[in-house]
């Protein structure tokens, strides 16, 4: 299957960034978007990427870098698109409750089109044709999943982030991983406070998990390069690469 991969924003929060965490994964002409920073919705126009093709959005987490996106979209989406194109929001348990109060303190109804399905650990959403998605439930501060996608072959694409570094055997058969790599090494001390992986952690979890592909993820604004970050992945995993925004990459899944 033939998979197109947009990052629309790749970094930690920072003032005035315009790099919050969000993927677009178009496979048939739809599109599912993996988080909602900040945003989101402009990048998707810039990409040439319309906003009724977005069908689902899987949230990891309700941290506002994940989801400060997320009511714009639907909002524009809807106003644009109207009903004719339903809208399946996967997350943590809270995600409908965000939406519901938002919703109601901007007095809109974003109408029936608009679903929430809120999952746990290891449940798997069905969402359209032989693509669906699996909670991979993460090590964060809050309640946090990662998503495996399966687009009906053997091999899946994993988004895995904000978490510390995950027992490998959970992550074994992801040919290509989006990995949390909020630090350096160096700041080990910060990711283990905070909850989220270094760069080196996000390597030895490709290695050991058995990928083809790393993509480093959510990395720090502290950092003024990446490319020490790729450098310090690759003493465990050859093919590590900093994800940087708008990158796109094509696979065949
Ligand atoms: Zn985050």
């Amino acid at each position: 299957m033939r998979v197109s991969v947009a990052f629309l924003g790749t970094g930690g929060p920072e003032a005035g960034s315009d790099d919050m965490p969000a993927v677009a994964v178009t496979v048939g002409g739809t599109v599912v978007l993996l988080d909602a920073g900040e945003g989101v919705q402009h990048k998707l126009v810039r990409l040439g990427i319309g906003l009724s093709r977005v069908r689902y959005v899987l949230v990891t987490h309700l941290h506002g870098d994940h989801v400060l996106g997320l009511i714009p979209l639907i909002q524009t989406r809807a106003l644009t698109s109207g009903d004719s194109q339903s809208l399946l929001i996967v997350g943590p348990s809270g995600t409908a409750r965000y939406l519901r109060e938002s919703f109601s303190s901007l007095f809109f109804n974003p109408g029936e089109s608009v679903e929430v399905r809120e999952v746990r650990g290891w449940d798997t959403v069905e969402l359209y044709g032989r693509v669906r998605a699996t909670a991979v439930p993460l090590e964060h501060s809050i309640e946090t999943y990662g998503y495996r996608l399966n687009f009906g072959g053997g091999e899946d694409f994993c988004y895995i982030t904000d978490t510390r570094p995950l027992n490998t055997e959970l992550l074994r058969g992801c040919l290509v991983i989006i990995h949390d790599s909020t630090f350096s090494w160096i700041d080990l001390d910060k990711a283990e406070e905070f909850k989220h992986s270094t760069a080196l952690e996000a390597g030895r979890v490709a290695s050991e998990a058995g990928s083809k592909l790393l993509l480093l993820y959510h990395i720090s604004p502290r950092y003024s390069s990446r490319s020490f970050l790729e450098a310090e992945a690759r003493r465990f995993f050859r093919q590590a690469y900093a994800a940087e925004k708008y990158m796109k990459l094509v696979l065949e899944l």
